[in-house]
């Protein structure tokens, strides 16, 4: 069977037009009069739904009448232009064959739901407006970004999750065991006996593709991943999810972390392009939003001096000990500097101390870090950094973090010819997240994993 997809028939009506057309898709609503009806079928690849009309002239009439919403049906018919109606055409049913009944308890009525109570459904939430519109804006901005990456030969490298390494330094690590947790073996001095495990040692879930990445880009010069990364951290934020998934990228021969911010800063601007240019309009009519393409360069501020004028200009004030980093609170008044500074919704922050970075993070004479975070509404959207290449530095950087055999298969890497590079970690949940302005990551992820929520 030749199956038309939807958005093919909005696409290129006049190709179909008066012509006998196969789509599949779920039932959004229907209505029934005594020898007729009409079925809004949605097949999930365009934002708009297709009206059925069917009549008692079909064999399994009386089946079709009773379908509840939800139903899966397959629907050959004619497609007939309808001018001067809501929608364009219509497809005048001959043959309608349900492929999967759905139960009159189906959970997604015509009313406006909660976020909470979809959150309760969420396997079936990508059946309504919204989050079909969330779901296909996620799925642009990850492609868009794979496309920007690809089109300048960044070479697309897919890094383990499992990892012996326990210090990747990006958060905690959940543990990776085939062990019998009602019978565990232990050393005789108490400790648990890591060699009866399934690696014999302990094993963690990668919080950051980054390490292993590098690696790579001191092969293929440019790369980047994307895939699930994990926190095990007990953060119940809006912004904090326990799986997300992000684009690591790390390139060689730069000149300083600046080369680093302007590539991010160009990616950014060419994701946000396409995605105005594919579903502006959409995005405004589901979210009451204008996607802002932003302008280059994005404008560049010291911690130091972004503390200064939050004093100054709305006189928030933290104690200096907390003004290593930036608070929350200062996140979501950098975005009001942002924009009243520079009329600019993004900010890179430099300038950090780096002690509280991760070993392989170069940092300058007076302990300053090479790189930036990456402010975005209020929100880090991004860290990134030029990387430690030279082999002393970095090995010094690792031992006054207190590390050593767990690194040791990196820091040995670094003996093999490195030069300057640098890159920058950035995830698709709190991209779209913020895009969208809905209000929590939970809304942004297929199935939202946090502490405490693991179904649906
Ligand atoms: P935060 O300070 O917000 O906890 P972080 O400094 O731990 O973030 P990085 O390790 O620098 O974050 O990660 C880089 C990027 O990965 C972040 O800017 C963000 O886009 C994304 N990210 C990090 N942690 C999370 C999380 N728990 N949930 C969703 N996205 C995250």
């Amino acid at each position: 069977m030749d199956m038309v997809n939807v958005r093919d028939l909005f696409r290129k009506q006049e190709e179909y037009v008066d012509q006998t057309v196969t789509i599949g898709g779920w039932v959004r609503s229907i209505r029934n009069s005594k020898n007729f009806g009409f079925i809004v079928v949605n097949d999930g690849t365009f934002f708009e739904p297709v009206q059925v009309v069917y009549s008692n002239v079909l064999e399994n009439f009386d089946d079709v009448e009773k379908l509840n919403v939800g139903a899966a049906i397959i629907v050959t018919g004619k497609l007939v232009a309808t001018p001067g109606t809501k929608q364009p055409f219509e497809i005048q049913a001959e043959k309608i064959d349900i492929e999967g009944v759905s139960t009159p308890d189906y959970p997604l009525q015509k009313k406006k739901h909660s976020f909470e109570y979809l959150r309760t459904i969420s396997h079936l939430r990508p059946r309504t407006n919204t989050f079909e519109a969330v779901f296909r804006v996620r799925s642009l901005i990850a492609y868009a970004i794979h496309k920007f990456f690809q089109e300048r030969d960044f070479v697309y490298v897919h890094t383990p999750l499992i990892t012996g390494s326990d210090c990747e330094g990006a958060g905690e690590m959940f543990r990776v065991t085939t062990l019998d947790m009602e019978n565990v073996p232990k050393n005789p001095d108490g400790t648990v006996d890591y060699t009866k495990d399934f690696f014999n040692k302990e094993t963690n879930l990668t919080v950051s593709g980054q390490l292993n990445g590098e690696t790579y880009a001191m092969a293929f010069k440019n790369i980047y991943t994307f895939g699930p990364t994990f926190r095990a951290e007990n953060s119940n934020t809006s912004r904090h999810a326990t799986e997300f998934t992000s684009f690591d990228v790390e390139f060689s021969y730069i000149n300083s972390y600046e080369d680093v911010m302007n590539l991010e800063a160009e990616m950014l601007t060419y994701a946000l392009t396409k995605l105005k240019e594919e579903f502006g309009e959409k995005v405004k009519e589901t979210f009451g939003l204008d996607i802002v393409v932003p302008t280059l360069p994005f404008p560049v501020m010291k911690l130091s001096d972004v503390y200064k004028e939050l004093e100054e200009r709305y006189n928030y004030k933290v104690p200096e000990s907390e003004k290593t980093d930036l608070t929350t609170e200062a996140e979501k008044l950098s975005y009001k500097l942002a924009k009243e500074k520079f009329n600019h919704e993004f900010l890179f922050v430099v300038d950090y101390p780096a002690d509280k970075r991760a070993f392989y993070h170069m940092r300058n004479e007076e302990g300053k870090l090479q790189g930036y975070d990456l402010i975005w509404r209020g929100v880090e959207i991004t860290s990134g950094a030029q990387r430690e290449h030279r082999y002393e530095k970095i090995c010094e950087n690792a031992k006054s973090k207190g590390l050593g055999e767990d690194v040791k298969f990196y820091l040995e890497f670094f003996k093999y010819g490195c030069p300057p590079h640098g890159g920058f970690a950035i995830g698709v949940d709190r991209l779209t997240m913020l895009l969208l302005d809905i209000p929590t990551i939970k809304e942004s992820q297929f199935l939202f994993r946090g502490p405490n929520r693991l179904n649906p």
